[in-house]
């Protein structure tokens, strides 16, 4: 039985603590915020994220509490003409085996951390910040601060040191363990800002309750909305490629700024748009792929090996799936990289091509991409995303490598 600790208690990280504790392994999870949480709005998840659920034992309790949505709605934000349609429902769920769903981040963590917490080999220590790692032929020691009461407040500081077979860094796009392992500096900022508020739907007006993910694309701008929390609520998210330089995470914003921001947003959508209160923003980042993953002991998972732009909406449901691959192949940690860098590597510049070819486009260039989508079938359009949605966790896991 080996003990591996995991750096950043998320998505990612409590995924790969259940993943890893199934195969019989003892898992502690040092988490630097005060208590294990995830906070944000909606986020939605694609057939291969349900699929990595399932194998982890939480699929039907996240299921609870997702809206399935009919479509992914593409719609020409100027002049509020409906583009596209990529139908969910019948042949989609046939082929992928699953739904597409939107659910708030709790309600995809929850079931992450009651299933940890109900997994004697899975010990969680919130309050615990890693800084860095060292190793000999034997084990890896893990050092770093534990704060009383988190981060966020300024407790008495210790200094602290684990020891384990493995660390695995899922500590998010400004990973400490990849600042070792990688050494690549801070995340590529992209220049994009993003708006996000949660509205209760009984503020929305019932002809615009659709049971879909709307896009609104214009040029340099596109704004996207959901219903989330079994239908409860709305989610809203209002990107503009402004240059923006600065990282920024979660950063209050006045309304008045969010609706000056889109001038050119037809009138449905700007509808809901000025239904949006308490907005916070964010700077987009991601990073380019690396082929570096693992040091010896020490591996990297989920936005700490592949942050991308959420274009493609894949940053969690990949995360998901790095964590049912880990735990099938553990300790091969290299088998581990192998397997996931290819596929991640592709989504990160994939949603980056999204943002820039689909979303953003202007004059013609807008034109030509509404007349392309316009012209595809619901085969076609299946046929383009069936290589993330169709992510098959077994196939792609050699049995030799599956202890
Ligand atoms: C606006 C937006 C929309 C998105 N929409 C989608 C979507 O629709 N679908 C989708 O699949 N993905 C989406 N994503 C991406 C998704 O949110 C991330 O990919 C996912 O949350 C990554 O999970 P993670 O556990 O790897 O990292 P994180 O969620 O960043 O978790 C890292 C954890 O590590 C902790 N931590 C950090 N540093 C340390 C340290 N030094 N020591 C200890 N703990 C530490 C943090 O407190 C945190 O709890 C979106 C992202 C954004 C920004």
């Amino acid at each position: 039985m080996a003990n591996t600790l995991i750096a950043g208690g998320g998505i990612g990280g409590l995924a790969a603590a259940l993943s890893i504790a199934r195969e019989g392994n003892r898992v502690t999870v040092l988490e630097r915020g005060h208590r294990f949480a995830e906070l944000g709005a909606g986020i939605q998840l694609a057939p291969n994220a349900f699929r990595a659920l399932d194998l982890l034992g939480v699929g039907d309790r996240v299921r609870e509490r997702a809206v399935f949505i009919d479509e992914l709605r593409f719609m020409d934000g100027t002049t509020g003409d409906r583009v596209a349609g990529l139908p969910l429902t019948g042949a989609y769920r046939e082929r992928f085996g699953n739904p597409y769903a939107v659910v708030s981040r709790g309600d995809l963590y929850q079931p992450l951390l009651d299933a940890c917490r109900a997994d004697g080999r899975i010990e969680l220590l919130p309050g615990h910040t890693v800084t860095g790692y060292t190793q000999s032929a034997a084990k890896v020691v893990v050092t770093g601060r534990a704060v009383d009461g988190g981060e966020q407040v300024s407790g008495r500081v210790t200094a602290t040191s684990f020891e384990a077979d493995h660390l695995i860094g899922a500590d998010g796009i400004r990973s400490a363990v990849r600042a070792q392992l990688v050494g690549d500096g801070r995340p590529r900022v992209s220049g994009h800002t993003i708006y996000r508020s949660v509205i209760p739907m009984d503020r929305v007006p019932p002809e615009l309750r659709w049971n879909v993910v709307t896009l609104w694309a214009g040029p340099k701008w596109h704004f996207v909305h959901y219903p989330i929390g079994g239908g409860r609520f709305l989610n809203l998210a209002a990107t503009r490629d402004d240059g923006a330089a600065r990282e920024v995470a979660g950063e209050p914003v006045a309304r008045e700024v969010v609706q000056n921001r889109f001038p050119g947003l037809s009138a449905t959508a700007r509808a809901l748009l000025e239904l949006g209160d308490e907005w916070r923003t964010w700077v987009l980042c991601d990073r380019d792929p690396v082929s570096t993953w693992v040091d010896g002991r020490v591996a990297l998972l989920g936005d700490a090996a592949h942050p991308m732009l959420q274009y493609a909406a894949q940053g969690a449901c990949t995360a998901l799936e790095d964590a049912v691959v880990l735990g099938r192949v553990f300790p091969d940690l290299d088998a581990y990289a192998e397997l996931r860098r290819e596929r991640t590597a592709r989504a990160t510049l994939t949603a980056r091509r999204l943002g820039e070819h689909l979303y953003h486009p202007a004059g013609d260039a807008a034109r030509d991409r509404n007349a392309t989508l316009a012209a595809l079938s619901e085969t076609d359009l299946h046929d383009h995303v069936a290589w993330l949605h169709a992510f098959d966790l077994a196939e792609r896991i050699p049995s030799d490598a599956v202890r």
